[in-house]
């Protein structure tokens, strides 16, 4: 049978390019899990990809109401689930104030770390379940979080500290908006978020990799300078950016190659380990990359999980 994979905002970028890549295979029925219906059917047609390898299903990851809808409308469908990929982020790099989701987090951490987090937790039973020869859950991560690499080092840096400010609630009125406590800056929100994504991916390895068989991995594809992620951007940046990349960092990946690498993660029966954060080398070969001190503090990743668990609902 066809592997089921469902990707978060696939509806443009990466997680586009991934689903194309999958669904061109054959061995894949992509569902691509977007807050804007029309869009991602949209999106799908303009890059070919034919209507028995996909369906569109309603997601807002800016709603955890909406993420358990989506977990129980996905297990109605009476589809297995054989692959997770958390691929969905905003980015409001110059944002002043912060906006919240429905439940009043920060919105990009609210966003990009708790609305997956519910997620991979809700359907972690259904990825259990699956006789597929390989199960996997994939968070999308990034250099950005990384304080051991160049690009990680640009200020501001990610930093959780100590949690507080998401022990509070992250909203802003009884707790600050930003995981550290301190003051809002959307640029350094989305850093943090990329560590808690990597943290979530280890602590999922530590928990149920053993128990479930299933491989939990992290990745950085590479910079994929002409995504929508940058349409927050002043016009300047977006204009230099991606010779920026391609020329003087060397960084550059276009969304195909991104989504091929993506796809591999997915996909490849070699790409099998747990626990690994994937990146690739110059010749486009992927090598286990290490993480910063932060993104691997095992005591961290044990406390995010309590503290996301509770912000959740789940504990
Ligand atoms: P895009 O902005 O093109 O894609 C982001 C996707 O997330 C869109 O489909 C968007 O939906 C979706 N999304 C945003 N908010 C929500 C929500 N509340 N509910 C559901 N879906 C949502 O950016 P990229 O493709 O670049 O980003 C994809 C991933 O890749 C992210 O995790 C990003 O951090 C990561 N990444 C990107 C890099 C880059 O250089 N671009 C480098 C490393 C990692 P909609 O279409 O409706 O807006």
């Amino acid at each position: 049978r066809k592997g089921t994979v469902i990707i978060t905002g696939a509806s443009s970028g990466l997680g586009l390019a991934t689903a194309k890549a999958l669904a061109e295979t054959g061995e894949w029925h992509v569902i691509m899990a977007c807050r804007n219906f029309l869009k991602a059917e949209k999106a799908a047609k303009s890059v070919g990809i034919t209507k028995e390898s996909y369906s569109v299903m309603h997601l807002d990851l800016a709603s955890l109401e909406s993420v358990r809808q989506f977990a129980d409308t996905f297990r109605r469908s009476g589809r297995p689930l054989d692959a997770l990929v958390c691929n969905a982020a905003v980015y409001l790099p110059t944002a002043k104030e912060p906006t919240y989701t429905a439940e009043g987090f920060e919105l990009s951490v609210g966003t990009n770390h708790l609305g997956h987090f519910l997620l991979a937790r809700l359907l972690l039973d259904d990825l259990k379940q699956s006789d597929y020869p390989y199960k996997r859950l994939i968070i999308v991560g990034s250099i950005t979080g990384n304080t051991n690499t160049l690009a990680g080092n640009v200020p501001p840096k990610a930093n959780l500290g100590d949690l507080r400010g998401l022990a509070g609630g992250l909203n802003g009125i009884q707790s600050s908006a930003m995981i550290d406590g301190g003051d809002f800056d959307g640029a350094k929100a989305y850093k943090d978020r990329k560590v808690c994504n990597m943290l979530t991916m280890q602590e999922f390895h530590r928990r149920y990799n053993e128990e479930t068989g299933i491989t939990f991995a992290s990745l950085y594809p590479g910079c994929i300078a002409t995504t929508g992620l940058f349409r927050e951007h002043i016009p300047l940046f977006r204009l230099l950016f991606p010779p920026f990349q391609k020329y003087i960092t060397k960084g550059y990946v276009s969304e195909e190659e991104a989504g091929g690498r993506l796809a591999q993660v997915v996909s490849d029966p070699s790409l099998t380990k747990s626990g690994v954060y994937w990146s690739w080398n110059k010749n486009s070969e992927s090598f286990e990359n290490q993480l910063s001190k932060e993104a691997s503090d095992a005591e961290k990743a044990r406390k995010l999980w309590e503290v996301s668990e509770k912000l959740v609902g789940l504990a």
